[in-house]
């Protein structure tokens, strides 16, 4: 696969390339059960805004 997977955090920009670093910086988010994907906020960001709520 040519493809390279990237994630970029819309948050603290953040960039993460390959499968490494996404696994690394990110995390992975499954679709379906089938698909899966980066998360769309890194690692740390998710953190925080799970800390947000109730
Ligand atoms: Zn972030």
């Amino acid at each position: 696969m040519p493809y390279i997977i990237k994630a970029k955090c819309p948050n603290c920009k953040k960039e993460a390339k390959g499968k490494d670093q996404v696994e690394e910086l990110f995390g992975w988010r499954k679709i379906k059960g089938k698909k899966t994907i980066p998360q769309s906020y890194c690692r740390e960001c998710r953190r925080k805004r799970v800390k947000k709520k109730k």
